[in-house]
């Protein structure tokens, strides 16, 4: 039976990130995928939030994404779009990338990293004892692992397996996406009829002088809104025909559809993040309407959350009880997006009260006050872990500053590129002694002279030093007296190494 210490079911964006994050914490992982390959059928997402770039800079690979994207201001609110441009971030922006692309990129840095995929292959069962769990794949063979991770979508099967619930509402609106050919030019753009919304895109474009030119011709992105809700059928060319007939008067001579599917509101979210030797990452621990785009995104950001903690219970230098703050972080983030694109949906139904009350929080939203604290929320840059009272750092994100160190100028998420902590020190160089945690922990004396500003909360006092964490969140501020140092180093990065 072939061992590693962690197997991932399932490589999309949420088992690539997670794979890339614990190889490069030195973990011997292995992801189980049931596609032959990462080809991937359709468009579904279609770019990255600020954050999620945020997130890929922080191990230096943002620049793989952004050379092949759009940047746009993509972040919205029920269809309002949020500008984000003056926000406080090197990445005041979204990136219109699809996401075959994002998997793509993802899939070949997890290739640098020497981590084997297994394609073609699926999980059909496990079973879990006190040391490590034999995990089951539909070509006859098993696998070892000390954790098992179901990184497999929506349907996942290791969230049944596990038997943990997937509590929520059933769906309330359903919609045809597909990618076809047309030959006549469809009006492009979104159609809004008694049943629904409506859109029709160009799928391929290239970027000429920073300018979007959608290919003449070429594939057409379509999504129809059905007017039942709970059909089950496989969606067929007919139906989008029918369908496109009853909105448009034509079907603009459909034709070599390359993908067709449903997809719906429907909106649920696992009860428990983990069953003992056995974690949910990404859309296995939640599904909502794509509105807002914030899928794919939550599911990155729930890998890198969970990854560092991961690989330091597996290599013993943490308590599994660490294992636990992944879902006390991050349950309460996907409840939240569940929360917020249920409101969208209400918002987005055809009817003229809805359209007054979308006017209405449209109106709302132009105001700055509340553009900053949705865009912000909508962008994941707002994103507050509850480490108790404190500074308005702790547990929100490190802003990516430009610092002077004695190995001369430095961005923060450089020194974030290997997913290791880093106690920053602002104040007398050398005033901090962390040996005990120095095989774990980075200590760097640095200069900044800028203003400390965060995303809708604004400017907040400069700090003397920060601990932050892999994932690029701050665990701990004070100052040279140190107060509650020791706690928080061992709380995340695990008990001193005694000294001979
Ligand atoms: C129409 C549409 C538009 C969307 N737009 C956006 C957007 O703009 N922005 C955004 O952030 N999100 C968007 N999303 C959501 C986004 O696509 C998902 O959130 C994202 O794909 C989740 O990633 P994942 O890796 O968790 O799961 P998935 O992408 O579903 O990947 C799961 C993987 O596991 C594999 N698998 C499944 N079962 C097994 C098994 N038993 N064994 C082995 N492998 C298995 C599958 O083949 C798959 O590769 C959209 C979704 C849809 C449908």
């Amino acid at each position: 039976m072939t061992e590693h210490a962690v197997v991932i079911a399932g490589g999309g964006p949420t088992g690539l990130m997670l794979a890339g994050e614990l190889a490069l914490a030195g973990v011997d992982v292995a992801i189980v995928e049931r596609r032959p390959n990462q080809e991937l059928a359709g468009s579904r997402a279609g770019g990255l939030l600020s954050r999620t770039i945020e997130i890929l800079d922080q191990r230096g690979i943002a620049d793989r994404f952004l050379s092949e994207g759009q940047v746009a201001q993509v972040t919205g609110f029920a269809s309002v779009r949020l500008d984000i441009s003056d926000f406080p971030t090197r990445h005041n922006y979204g990136l219109g990338l699809w996401q075959n692309h994002i998997e793509r990129i993802l899939a070949s840095w997890v290739r640098e990293l020497k981590v084997p995929i297994y394609y073609g292959s699926e999980v059909t069962g496990f079973a879990q004892d006190d040391t490590g769990v034999d995990v089951q794949l539909s070509d006859g063979r098993s696998l070892r692992a000390e954790y098992l991770i179901g990184c497999d979508g929506g349907r996942s099967l290791i969230r049944k397996a596990a038997g943990i619930d997937f509590p929520g509402w059933d769906p309330t609106t359903s919609a045809l996406l597909a990618q076809v050919e047309m030959t006549e030019e469809p009006e492009t753009g979104i159609r809004r009829t008694p049943s629904g919304m409506h859109a029709i895109g160009k799928v391929e474009y290239e970027i000429k002088g920073g300018e979007v030119i959608y290919k003449k011709g070429g594939t057409v992105g379509v999504m129809l809104t059905e007017s039942h809700v709970g059909n089950t059928n496989e969606p067929t060319l007919r139906d989008l025909s029918e369908g496109l007939i009853a909105v448009y008067g034509t079907d603009y001579g459909i034709h070599s559809p390359t993908w067709i599917t449903r997809f719906t509101d429907m909106t649920r979210q696992a009860a428990s993040y983990r069953d003992r030797r056995v974690l949910l990452v990404g859309d296995a621990a939640h599904v909502h309407s794509p509105v807002g785009g914030q899928g794919l995104n939550t599911g990155v950001q729930d890998a890198v959350n969970l990854g560092w903690k991961l690989a330091q219970v597996v290599k013993r230098t943490s308590p599994e009880s660490l294992l636990d703050t992944y879902h006390a972080e991050r349950h309460p983030i996907a409840a939240r997006v569940l929360r917020n694109t249920m409101a969208q949906v209400a918002l987005m139904r055809p009817d003229d009260r809805i359209e007054a009350a979308r006017d209405t929080v449209a109106e709302l939203l132009s105001m700055d006050e509340p553009r900053k604290r949705f865009a912000a929320m909508q962008s994941g840059l707002d994103i507050h872990y509850d480490f108790g009272e404190g500074h308005p750092l702790l547990g929100r994100r490190m802003p990516d500053l430009d610092l002077v160190t004695d190995n001369g100028p430095l961005r923060v998420f450089m020194l974030l590129h290997d997913a290791r902590p880093v106690l920053l020190n602002f104040g007398e160089p050398g005033g901090f002694d962390i040996t005990p945690w120095a095989d774990r922990v980075q200590s760097i004396d640095a200069k900044y002279e800028g203003t400390w500003e965060l995303p809708s909360i604004g400017v907040v006092t400069a700090p003397t030093a920060v601990l932050i964490r892999p994932d690029g969140y701050v665990a701990w501020v004070g100052d040279l007296a140190q107060v509650g140092l020791a706690d928080a180093l061992t709380t995340w990065f695990g008990p001193p190494t005694r000294q001979s």
